[in-house]
């Protein structure tokens, strides 16, 4: 069984007490009338967006809602995932007392976070073979320890972490446990969407960066049940997701015959890319990947990552990640991209 969370005894104090700023656009309530507005100090001429955008992405979070059959109320947009992860520590982190636990190598973001916002981040290195140390997690955490961090599919490993694993987690750890599904949708494995009731303290985050192809507009999902959204609606900045991000982020959603083919093309190019490394004499390994992107093992990381930068390519070099040494991420390209990622690679000796 699930041990008993009390997701309050969670929140910071100043939280629990804040009254969150009101807008003009919160104040008015639609009433379906044709209405002038003179509540915000906008300008009035039209420009498509001289007003201020819906605080609450009603719109949006409906479609979102629908697509992944969850409630409205259990979904929090953010200026990317960035904001909402950045709003979990503001939310349930008190600066210099409270702890996070991550498990590297991982998303550089959450040692960055927690480094801004004045939180120890505990780290707890993933096994040889990219999975979470449960035993050792167990004996890093306190009652301090308020958000554990899993990135599955992980960056840069590009594997999911085993269910039973996550299950035990999710049962052991007393605080809330974040799951970045950032690669979700180029993994064949399930979302723990569907699995937001059984665990009161599993919060999901979701972006429309990679799959959607839309990085560029900074549209981040936080996915948890309605009374650690309301949490984390009452501080975050009124309007933090602009109008022209909301009105591409809902033309795109709506779009999904468009994404699943790119999404099945980006599959292609990956199993592709994977056969050709097989026989690239200098690289060693290649680990399983559930994202759009490959981890491979080199002879020396450094050496092969400026050798592509001398013919035009461009990969991360990951040697410096603990467990990554002479590792290159390779992300999957459009189809021509790819050639030349094989090509180069192939010239190299
Ligand atoms: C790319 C990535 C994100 C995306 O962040 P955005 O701010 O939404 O662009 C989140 N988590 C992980 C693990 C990522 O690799």
């Amino acid at each position: 069984m699930p041990t008993k969370i009390n997701i309050q005894d969670l929140v910071r104090e100043n939280v629990k007490k804040l009254k969150p700023y009101s807008s003009a656009r919160d104040e008015y309530k639609a009433t379906g009338t044709e209405m002038v507005f003179l509540d915000a100090n906008e300008n009035p001429y039209q420009t498509d967006v001289n007003r201020y955008p819906d605080p609450h992405q009603r719109n949006l979070k409906d479609e979102l809602a629908k697509i992944k059959e969850v409630q409205p109320e259990q979904i929090l947009l953010g200026n990317g995932s960035d904001e909402v992860l950045d709003l979990l520590f503001r939310a349930f982190c008190e600066p210099g007392k409270d702890n996070v636990i991550s498990l590297p190598p991982t998303y550089g973001m959450y040692k960055v976070l927690a480094e801004i916002n004045n939180i120890e981040n505990r780290e707890v290195l993933l096994s040889q073979d990219f999975e979470p140390n449960i035993s050792e997690i167990l004996s890093k955490i306190d009652e301090n320890s308020k958000l554990l961090f899993l990135c599955s599919p992980n960056n840069p490993t590009g594997n999911t972490f085993s269910e039973e694993k996550v299950i035990e987690l999710l049962q052991k750890f007393k605080g809330l446990v974040i799951i970045d599904e950032a690669y979700i949708d180029f993994s064949g494995k399930e979302s723990w969407l569907s699995r937001l009731q059984q665990y009161p303290n599993l919060v999901i985050t979701q972006t429309l960066s990679k799959a959607y192809g839309m990085a560029g507009i900074r549209l981040g999902i936080c996915w948890a049940s309605e009374e650690i959204i309301e949490i984390l609606k009452k501080i975050k900045p009124p309007y933090n997701v602009n109008e022209l991000t909301q009105q591409r982020a809902l033309n795109r959603i709506l779009d999904v015959d468009v994404v699943s083919s790119e999404v099945a093309d980006i599959l292609k190019g990956r199993k592709e890319l994977v056969e050709v490394l097989q026989e690239v004499t200098f690289v060693e390994k290649i680990y399983p990947t559930d994202a759009n992107f490959v981890l491979v093992k080199v002879d020396d990381a450094t050496s092969r990552y400026h050798q592509l930068i001398e013919k035009g390519i461009v990969i991360r070099n990951r040697t410096t990640q603990p467990l990554c040494e002479n590792t290159l991420r390779l992300t999957v390209g459009t189809t021509e991209e790819n050639q030349k990622l094989i090509a180069a690679l192939k010239s190299l000796n």
